[in-house]
């Protein structure tokens, strides 16, 4: 970047949000991954017209431009790969408007998933999408990432959510797409397109989501399985007799161990699966959807099967869950977890290759899915100073993402492609589909300055 693009970028912020000392850096090299680059700059943008001017002198200059929110991502999405400059959103972070008699909420991207959560609470409404991260990661993030959470499985993920979007392409045109409508059918569904593009088609300014209803009643089961095999079936047997649970979450013996030992929740720690089950609804269908669950999870010889009774149950219950991630880090230097989907009448099987092919090279896997829409996070703990155990863990995850291709799934349910996954990409999409997205690609940022040397 030349002195004169740094002093233009200066000149649109104050020089508080612009860094650019070495140690500033740094903190914005990385996400959850294990890649790090650094940037040459860091900008923290305040409003719309600031963006648009950010980018037109990126565009001018040819600066590589990677958005940023928190950077909770887990695939290397928002690090700056070819350096050039951050544009960070954290500061953006105001709710513009909750409409809840018309169903939408506006928001800029900085917003956390969590405060928008709160916002909507007291009106007796709720955002459904609800990644683990959901109390760091923002809304810019979430959308860029079309990311996903356990409740995904009955109320979709975030692009479901997205009604409008505000979003400045790469030569700093300031384009809208979408509105305030739930049905609109008004030209290509283009804030869509955005939808985990991940930062590589335009940065989102604003946002209109749908936002809907709290259920009447939330019921909470917590199961034990002495068979892994058995849990995996008890979920494809619950989503194929119909029924669908708001979520269900599978852990394996490995998952629940690492949870126990970090948050003495008095979890079984003999049980090879386990399953976290919830269904909201009224409470009458509640209580038929719970007796049919039941009856299924016996079938598939359940061991135990325990309901929360109040509402500090339900939340220690998925307290043990969201902290899966964090407690994982404890386990080894390193964690390779991945995400990938299967159709769910196949996670027993994938559960299976998971298991065989850890095995195979010698490692030890552990399994975490929000295993109701076949979402599975397989995760392998090693250390990557260790060359030779490294490999294997790559060479693993190179016949995981093989498994699921050929199981009909795909590579990533909810954490996106980033640096992570460009390379599997063939597995699952053929030369034409790459090239029409690369056309579309280079339709909005010919010059390629956006998020560059990611999966497009
Ligand atoms: C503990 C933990 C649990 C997680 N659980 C889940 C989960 O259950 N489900 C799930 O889906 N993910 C999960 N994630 C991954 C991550 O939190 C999500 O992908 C999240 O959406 C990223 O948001 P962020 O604000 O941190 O974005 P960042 O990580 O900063 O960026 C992610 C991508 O979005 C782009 N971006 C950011 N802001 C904008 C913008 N305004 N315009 C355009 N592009 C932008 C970036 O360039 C990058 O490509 C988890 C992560 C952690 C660490």
């Amino acid at each position: 970047m030349t002195p004169e693009a740094a002093r233009k970028f200066t000149a649109i912020v104050s020089k508080e949000r612009y860094l650019d000392r070495p140690e500033e850096l740094a903190c914005y090299a990385y996400d959850a991954f294990l890649v790090q680059a650094l940037p040459e700059a860091v900008i923290f943008v305040k409003t719309t017209a600031e963006v648009s001017q950010v980018l037109s002198i990126a565009h001018a200059n040819k600066i590589p431009v990677t958005a940023r929110g928190t950077g909770t991502s887990v695939c290397g999405a928002p690090v700056p790969i070819q350096g050039g400059l951050v544009v960070c959103f954290s500061k953006m972070d105001q709710i513009i408007e909750v409409n809840t008699r018309d169903r939408y909420a506006v928001v800029q991207p900085g917003v956390i998933n969590n405060d928008l959560q709160n916002a909507l609470a007291p009106h007796g409404f709720f955002y459904p999408p609800d990644p683990g991260s959901m109390s760091i990661a923002t809304m810019g993030g979430n959308i860029a990432q079309n990311a996903g959470g356990p409740r995904c499985l009955k109320y979709g993920v975030t692009m479901d959510y997205v009604l409008g979007l505000e979003v400045v392409i790469a030569d700093g045109k300031i384009t809208r797409f979408g509105s305030k409508n739930v049905k609109d059918v008004t030209g290509y569904k283009m804030a869509s397109l955005f939808c985990g593009s991940e930062g590589t088609l335009g940065l989102v300014t604003q946002a209109i989501v749908k936002v809907v209803p709290k259920p009447e009643t939330t019921r909470t089961l917590m199961v034990n399985f002495t068979d892994l095999d058995d849990t995996a079936k008890a979920v494809s047997d619950i989503i194929g007799s119909g029924i669908l649970p708001a979520a269900m979450e599978l852990m394996d013996q490995f998952t629940l161990n690492a949870i126990e030992e970090s948050a003495n929740l008095g979890l079984d720690r003999e049980a090879q699966g386990s399953l976290l089950i919830e269904v909201d609804g009224i409470k009458e269908a509640c209580e038929k959807e719970v007796a049919l669950i039941v009856d299924h999870l016996k079938a598939n010889h359940a061991a135990h099967i325990e309901e929360a009774s109040t509402q500090e149950e339900q939340t220690k219950l998925w307290t043990a869950r969201r902290s899966a991630y964090g407690v994982f880090a404890k386990l080894a230097p390193d964690i390779l977890s991945e995400d990938v989907t299967v159709p769910v009448s196949q996670v027993p099987e994938m559960i299976r290759q998971i298991m065989a092919i850890s095995k195979k090279y010698d490692l030890t896997a552990g399994v975490l899915a929000h295993a109701g829409d076949g979402n599975m996070h397989p995760l392998i703990p090693a250390d990557r100073n260790n060359k030779a155990e490294w490999a294997r863990v790559e060479k693993a995850f190179d016949e995981i993402f093989a498994a699921a291709a050929a199981l009909g799934g795909t590579l990533s349910g909810e954490h996106g492609i980033g640096l992570a996954k460009a390379k599997y990409l063939d597995l699952v999409m053929d030369k034409d589909s790459m090239e029409i997205m690369a056309k579309v690609k280079s339709a909005i940022d010919p010059l390629s300055i956006l998020n560059p040397g990611k999966f497009i």
